[in-house]
């Protein structure tokens, strides 16, 4: 698949020339996953990767998942389906509103079925009961978890770091459901650290869960990495006007608009301790531009034919 898609994988590192960090002796690249795909941007191809291997291993022709309205695991799904020749079935949290929000009707357009669940149901989602229903409604699928956070997907992103190939010392990346940050703390060098942005307010369960997912996917816990949680904003898909002129700001220095749910957030906390002198002059920091907010546009043309895998 990766081949006939045309994947920018290793994705480029571009180098971020900003007077403010240079002032603190810092040195920022940019690891650029929002460009592998328009419609499989970053963290979310890289999530995906293993668990298409193994549903198709496992004889699966239908990928199930859930999601929020504007779920971006939810959109690279359908569109991971639609080039892989799967059926995808997306669970969205709550009712149907109509007409769709581009990111649900994108989707749709990428062949998703979507069903709804409500808010109380769709907390148990992950009970044997709930998935049996779904099972009895949909027949056989491969399941992804919420956020395509698994040991598969771990796997997939512990390959990131390895495609570094500049000397780093540390590395922020935005964390979500702390999946990506499991993989690419795993990756890293003796003598390299990861230091993970959660989006959420209320996030210090991550610090268990992503030791969870690491000891699925590998045993047990892996790398030097710590969250630091001052930097949600609000909570999951909060901002301020702080954060807006950041965002705004940026673009105009750099020429690069910013996700504004993760890693927008990641990048401010990357500035913001910069600025505290956190960094000893002379620390090279990768920031990992997990994805983007941009959806992709018609020119990509959604209702067009699925080729051959
Ligand atoms: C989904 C997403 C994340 C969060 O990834 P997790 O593995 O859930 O922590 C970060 N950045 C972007 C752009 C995303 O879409």
């Amino acid at each position: 698949m990766s081949s006939a898609i045309g994947l920018r994988v290793p994705s480029p590192v571009v180098e971020l020339a900003d007077e403010r960090l240079a002032a603190g002796g810092v040195r920022v690249l940019l690891k650029r996953d929002d460009l592998i795909h328009p419609e499989l941007p970053g963290n979310k191809w890289r999530k995906l990767k293993y668990n298409l291997v193994a549903a198709r291993e496992q004889g699966h022709d239908t990928l199930l998942t859930f999601g929020g309205a504007y779920s971006n695991h939810l959109r690279a799904t359908a569109a991971a389906g639609h080039y892989g020749s799967f059926r995808t079935i997306g669970v969205v949290r709550g009712e149907q509103h109509l007409p769709l929000n581009p990111s649900l009707s994108y989707a749709e357009a990428r062949g998703m079925q979507l069903s709804y669940l409500d808010r109380t149901t769709y907390r148990s989602k992950a009970s044997a009961e709930v998935i049996e229903t779904l099972h009895q409604e949909f027949g056989d699928f491969y399941l992804l978890p919420e956020g395509g956070s698994n040991r598969e997907a771990v796997i997939g992103c512990a390959e990131l770091p390895a495609e570094l190939e500049d000397h780093f010392d540390v590395l922020f990346c935005a964390v979500g459901t702390g999946g990506t940050l499991a993989g690419i703390a795993a990756g890293l060098s003796p003598g390299q650290r990861a230091i993970g942005i959660p989006v959420i307010k209320g996030g210090e369960y991550l610090e268990q869960e992503i030791t969870n997912l690491q000891t699925l996917a590998f045993g047990s816990r892996r790398g030097n990495w710590t969250l630091n949680h001052a930097h949600h904003f609000g909570g999951y898909a909060k901002r301020t006007p702080t954060l807006d002129h950041f965002i705004t700001d940026f673009e105009t220095r750099h020429h690069l608009r910013l996700d504004w749910v993760y890693v927008a957030k990641m990048m401010h906390a990357l500035y913001t301790q910069a600025a505290q002198g956190a960094f000893a002059p002379g620390t090279t920091i990768v920031a990992v531009i997990t994805g983007s907010d941009e959806l992709p546009t018609s020119e990509n043309e959604p209702n067009a034919p699925s080729p051959k895998a």
